[in-house]
Formats: structure tokens, sequence, C-alpha cells
């Protein structure tokens, strides 16, 4: 069945019917399988957050709404309090008893001891910073529905979009502001449709499955969300494919050598796809931005904005959340860094670095944004249909 959307996808080089057929046949078996593999399924992350802009309102207590790292009485004090107070119920950030929102944190302790070994050569200063990191399991962790919502969560959406890239009216000319505000509801659109295609129906008999109705108000309903989505899909995919000789060459090492040639092998026939190459060689062209005068300026802005947005991710008060948060927000972070750090026009082009932990990011965010493609497609004709006649 064909899409709802036609035609070019806005300020990219591809039509909607190309992205989903790409995605269908060859991008999405591909990511799922390497986001299975020993490389990409550990995350190195800092869950106990220290949310810098509102201290104050017990965001921060959520140490014990997760599964028990420690036993209880090594829990500092002031911890504890507030879950034992229990908090204002319309401020319920704390997810405790809901195993849906906690992070299980088991891990394979094969691939993880590989991972030690081979951790060096990427990164000195974040990945051996290893106070408050914990290496989380995503297979383990799906991003789906938690309950989080209400105020807490509302807050964190309004302080994205209102103080860091407000919607942009539509005599905005200004390409570069439209891109972060388009990168930031695209993922919006998919962090909701992955709560909507893995929701809890009956908390009773904990019964799982697709709230198509919340995928409809959320996301369908709302053209310029659908068409976000897309346009974030082909930004993240150009940021891969142009750093794809710098990706092919990486070291995904985990001391599985089986598992580890299957990595190679998958991220090879991802990176010079020749189905991709032909359908869709570059999916956006970032050479446009920062043009105008006012470009370098403008570039430090912006990335003061995302920043802000990263460390809002601090703010999430519900763990699993928090963790897909920082995991799909550093992914979006790593493709802006690829695409705008590494300058193709400017003389001094810089070499590009990437942290072990910057591409377990991007090809993560990247499966998490085909999927809701695939989803979109798939579904979202029909769901339409069914929404429109009620
Ligand atoms: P929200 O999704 O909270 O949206 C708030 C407002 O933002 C909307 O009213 C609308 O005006 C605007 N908006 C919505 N979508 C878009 C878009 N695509 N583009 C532009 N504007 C938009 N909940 C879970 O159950 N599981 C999770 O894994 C999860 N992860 C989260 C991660 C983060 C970083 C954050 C901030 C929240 C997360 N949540 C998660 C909560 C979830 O996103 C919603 O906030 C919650 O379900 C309440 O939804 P809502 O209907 O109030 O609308």
């Amino acid at each position: 069945e064909s899409g709802t959307y036609k035609g070019m996808i806005e300020d990219c080089c591809c039509d909607y019917e190309t992205v989903e057929s790409v995605n269908a046949e060859v991008l999405h078996p591909l990511l799922q399988e390497l986001v299975k593999t020993p490389f990409f399924r550990y995350f190195k992350v800092k869950l106990w957050c220290d949310c810098p802009f509102w201290p104050d309102d017990g965001m921060c207590r959520l140490r014990d709404c997760s599964v028990c790292e420690c036993p209880e009485n090594e829990f500092p004090e002031p911890f504890k309090k507030p879950f034992r107070n229990g908090l204002p119920s319309d401020d319920v950030m704390c997810q405790e008893g809901k195993p849906e929102a906690a992070v299980d944190r088991t891990l394979d302790n094969r691939a993880f001891r590989g991972w030690i070994e081979t951790d060096n050569p990427w990164t000195n200063d974040d990945e051996t910073d290893n106070g408050g990191m914990t290496y989380v399991n995503l297979l383990l962790n799906p991003e789906r529905y938690t309950g989080y919502a209400g105020p807490s969560a509302r807050r964190i959406w309004d302080a994205i979009y209102t103080e860091n890239c407000p919607k942009y009216s539509s005599g905005e000319i200004c390409q570069e502001k439209k891109v972060l505000y388009k990168l930031i509801s695209g993922l919006h659109s998919s962090i909701s449709i992955h709560i909507a295609a893995d929701y809890l129906l009956d908390e009773t008999t904990n019964l799982w499955g697709q709230n198509l109705e919340l995928m409809y108000n959320r996301v369908l309903k709302y053209q310029d969300r659908v068409r976000n989505l897309y346009f974030t899909f082909l930004f993240v995919l150009r940021a891969v494919t142009k750093a794809a000789d710098y990706l092919e060459q990486a070291e995904y090492d985990t001391g599985n050598h089986t598992e580890d040639l299957k990595t190679q092998s998958f991220m090879k026939q991802l990176l010079y796809n020749p189905k991709l190459q032909a359908a869709c060689p570059v999916p956006f062209d970032e050479a446009k931005l920062w043009q105008g005068q006012s470009g370098p300026e403008l570039k430090l802005q912006i990335q003061k904005q995302f920043r802000n947005i990263s460390a809002l991710m601090d703010c999430v008060g519900c763990e699993k959340c928090r963790l897909w948060g920082k995991l799909q927000v550093l992914g979006l972070g790593t493709a802006l860094k690829i695409l705008f750090s590494v300058d193709g026009h400017d003389h001094q082009v810089q070499r590009l670095q990437l942290q072990r932990n910057e591409v377990i990011a991007l090809v993560n965010l990247l499966n998490r944004l085909s999927e809701s493609i695939k989803f979109v497609h798939e579904m979202g004709p029909s769901i339409e249909r069914i929404m429109e006649k009620q």
C-alpha cells in the first residue's frame, strides 16, 4: 500500500515514496540486525541526574524509582526521603512499581568484558569518567510506554520548544533555525510513535499492544509532525553516510569475534548500500547551511541551544525515558557534529573524531527513526481511515 505522503521531503533531496521503500527493503532490516550486535546494544550512560534547570522540584530523586543497583542502606538519606513521603500527585515522575519504567541493567558479561578492553582507543574523557556511568543493555530496555506524563513531561517538552527551538513562523527564512526545530519535532514524533506502538493497554492483565488512537492523536493527525519525522530520518541518514569512511574503519571489537565480523559486515552494507545510493544518494544537503554572513555566529547560537536541549535530558523524570532521551539527543548531536564540524567548504577541514558511545547513539537513533518511518508507512493510511470515520 502506498503511503499518504507524496513528493519531495522539505529541504531534503528525496521523496517520501523512495524513502519508504528504501527503508523497508534495506535500511530497516539492516539496522534491526545491527542494533542486536554486542557492539551496538550496550550504551554507556549517566542515568543519575543533576538537573541544571530546576533543582528544587524533586526531579533528581529518581534513583529510587529504578531497579535497585545497591542495597537500600547504601542510598544517601536525601534520596530516600521524597520516595518515602510520596510525591504530589500531579507531579508524579517517579515510576516506582512500574516495571516498564525502570531500566534493566542486566548485562551480557562476555560482551561487557570485551568492551572494556577496547574502550580506551576511542575516548579518554567521557568514557573513562566512570563516575555514575552505567552500561545499559538496550535490548532489555525497549523504548515504549512508561506512564511518564503530566506536568513533569510537559515541562521538558515546553522548555525544549519555547526556550530552545521556537516553532518558526511561516515567514522564517533562517534555514538553520528551522532545521533545529524540525530535528526536535521529528524526534518527538518518533518517541510518541514508539509509545503508541508498545503501549500498556490493560494494567490489570499486563496486556501490551498498539494504541492506534494515540498514534493518530499525537502524530498522524498533524502533517508537519510526520514530515519532520522523515526530515530527521534523512538528516541522520546523511550523517551516517557522510561519515562512511570513518565508520567503516572504526573498531567494532567486543571480544566476540564472530559477532564482531557480523557487525562490520552489516555496517558496510549500510554505509555503501547500492540501493540507497541509487535511490537517495544525498539524503540532505548540509552544504546549503551557514552560508550567510552571520553563519559562524548562528552556528554558535544553535550549538548552544542544542547543548541546552541535551542538558534538559537530565531533568527527564523517568529513568527509561531519560535513557532513550539521552541516547537519541546524543545521536542527534553526533549527526550535527558530523555534518557541521567537518565542513567540506571550509579550507580548514577538521578531522572527524567520534567517540564509541556517539557511534552507538547514532546508529541506535537511526534505527528508532527507521522503525517509526516503517510504522507510519505501513499503518498510517489505515489508521487515518479508521480515525477519520469516527
Ligand atoms: P507530549 O508528547 O508531551 O507533547 C507536548 C506538546 O508538544 C503537545 O501538546 C504539542 O503541542 C507539542 N508536540 C507534540 N508532538 C510534537 C511534535 N512531534 N512536533 C512538535 N510539537 C509537538 N513517555 C513514555 O511513555 N515513554 C518514553 O520512552 C518517553 N520518553 C520521553 C523522553 C523525553 C525526552 C521526554 C521529554 C518525554 C518522554 N516521555 C516518554 C513522555 C512523552 O513524550 C509525553 O510527554 C507524555 O506521554 C505525555 O504526552 P502528551 O499527550 O501530553 O504530549
